[in-house]
């Protein structure tokens, strides 16, 4: 690292601590050349992928958006806003541990489904059908296929769950 009074190039570490809240190391250098000292600090990158859209348009990730489309999809159904957060926060860290720079809402779509095809099936269907805006019946039709192999699967592990006790 160049030092910030003489640019010299050669700098060295005297000393590393961790931050207070355990997300940054800050270190000590010191000039070999002029021997003044300062600080550097260093944090992981944590940042979330950025959106591509179907038009191929970007944006930054938004949770208060994510959270929006679930809860117009959970109207009226019996689902805490703790289990909504809970599904908040699985997602944006799915986001962040996927290491991806940019990300499709289709992919986001698609996990958003999962969640609610395991929380709801009301709201499951409802979503899919906005976010798929079936063009016809038979579109409609397969989502609903899908849930039901879905539940009848989850009818099964339950089952073999319930006799192996
Ligand atoms: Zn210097």
């Amino acid at each position: 690292m160049y030092c910030p009074f003489c640019n010299a190039a050669d700098t060295k570490v005297i000393d590393s601590r961790l931050s207070h809240d355990g997300h940054q190391v800050r270190r000590r250098r010191e000039c070999l050349v002029c021997n003044e000292r300062f600080s550097s600090f260093e944090s992981a990158e944590l940042g979330l992928p950025r959106v591509v859209k179907r038009d191929n348009t970007r944006s930054a990730f938004d949770p208060a958006k994510l959270r929006a489309g679930m809860l117009k999809a959970l109207e009226k159904r019996p689902i805490t806003g703790e289990q909504v957060e809970a599904v908040v926060l699985r997602l944006v860290k799915k986001l962040r541990s996927s290491g991806e720079r940019e990300i499709s809402s289709r992919q986001i779509g698609e996990w958003v489904m999962e969640e609610l095809c395991a929380l709801d099936p009301v709201a499951y269907v409802r979503f899919a059908s906005v976010y798929r805006s079936f063009q016809d019946v038979q579109a409609f039709n397969q989502v609903i296929e899908q849930l039901k192999q879905e539940i009848s699967s989850q009818k099964k592990a339950n089952d073999v769950e319930t006799k192996t006790k």
